[in-house]
C-alpha cells in the first residue's frame, strides 16, 4: 500500500460511502460502519488516516494559492474528460472507462428524470476536478469527504478519530465551533478541505448557474448535506442551495444503470450541451 495512494482506485472511496456509510438513499450515517467486514476497508481507513492528519488550514491555503489561479493548462471539456479517463488502474482491464462511465451514468440518470440541461451538465462534470491526480496530487488531497478547516472538526465526519493527529485540532485558534469564522458567514467564506469539489468549482465558476456550482462544490461535504452539521457557518443562501446538493447526491451515489451508456452514441448530445455553456477551451 503506497503512502500517497492507499486506495486501489479513486472509486473505492465512493463505493465505501455508498455501500457502508449511507447504504440507503436519504439515510443518516450508519453507526456500525466501522465494524463492517470488507476487504477494501483497510485501504479506506488508511486513506482517511492520511487525509484527516494532513488537511490543515495552512495546507488548504497553500493548495488554493497553487491551483485557484488556474495556471496548470488549458483544455476543452472533451480533452479534459479524455485526460481524466487516463486515471485507470493498469492492472485491471475491466475498469478502462471507469471515470467517464461514472460521469455519464450520473448525467444520464439526471437527464432521464427530465431535469434542466445545466443539471445534466453538472452530472457530467462534477468529478472533473479529479484531474488533480494527474497534476501529481496524492489521493488524500483529491477525493474523500470534504469538511471545513479553521474550526472544530465535527464528530459526524467519518473516521473522526483520525483528526487527533491533525495539528489544527490542538490549536486554539481553530478548535472552537466557529474557529476563525464569523457566525453565519456563508459557506463561500469557509475553507473546506482541499480536493476535487473545490477545484472544479474554481474551474467552472464563470460558466454555470449557482445551483450547479453548489452541487459541484459541496457534493462531498457529507457532514453538512447528510448530517446537518455546520449550520452555524451557513447563511440563508446556503440553506436555500442545500436542497440542490441533496437532490444531486443520489444521482452521484446510486445511479448505476444495468446497460452502460454508450459514449459514442451520446457524444453529439453532450457536444451541443457543452457548447451551450462552456468556451472551447477552459483554464485548469
Ligand atoms: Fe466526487
Ligand atoms: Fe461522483
Amino acid at each position: 500500500m503506497s503512502q500517497d495512494q492507499p486506495l486501489e482506485s479513486l472509486d473505492q472511496w465512493e463505493d465505501f460511502v455508498r455501500d457502508e456509510v449511507y447504504p440507503q438513499p436519504g439515510t443518516r450515517a450508519r453507526e456500525g460502519y466501522r465494524n463492517y467486514d470488507d476487504p477494501g476497508r483497510d485501504c479506506v481507513r488508511e486513506f482517511y488516516r492520511q487525509n484527516h492528519r494532513q488537511q490543515t488550514y495552512d495546507f488548504v491555503a497553500e493548495k488554493k494559492r497553487q491551483y485557484t489561479s488556474l495556471e496548470q493548462r488549458q483544455m476543452g471539456v472533451f480533452e479534459a474528460l479524455d485526460f481524466l479517463n487516463t486515471l485507470v488502474d493498469d492492472s485491471d482491464p475491466d475498469i478502462e472507462l471507469d471515470q467517464l462511465q461514472h460521469l455519464l451514468q450520473t448525467s444520464e440518470a439526471i437527464r432521464a428524470d427530465g431535469h434542466e440541461d445545466w443539471f445534466v451538465l453538472t452530472g457530467l462534470l462534477h468529478d472533473l476536478g479529479k484531474v488533480l491526480c494527474l497534476f501529481g496530487e496524492p489521493q488524500w488531497a483529491v477525493t474523500g469527504d470534504s469538511f471545513p478547516v479553521g474550526c472544530q472538526f465535527s464528530e459526524r465526519i467519518v473516521y473522526h478519530e483520525f483528526f487527533e493527529a491533525n495539528p489544527d485540532s490542538t490549536d486554539e485558534t481553530y478548535n472552537s465551533p466557529l474557529g476563525v469564522y464569523e457566525p453565519n458567514c456563508g459557506l463561500r467564506n469557509v475553507h473546506l478541505s482541499w480536493g476535487h469539489d473545490e477545484y472544479v468549482y474554481h474551474v467552472l465558476k464563470d460558466f454555470l448557474p449557482d445551483p450547479a456550482l453548489y452541487m459541484m462544490r459541496f457534493h462531498s461535504f457529507y457532514a453538512w448535506h447528510r448530517e446537518g452539521e455546520y449550520d452555524c457557518l451557513c447563511d440563508d443562501h446556503d440553506r436555500e442551495m442545500l436542497g440542490w446538493v441533496k437532490k444531486f447526491n443520489p444521482y452521484d451515489l446510486y445511479s448505476k444503470s444495468p446497460s452502460p451508456p454508450d459514449w459514442v452514441e451520446l457524444r453529439p448530445y453532450y457536444a451541443d450541451l457543452i457548447e451551450k455553456y462552456l468556451p472551447s477551451a477552459i483554464r485548469f
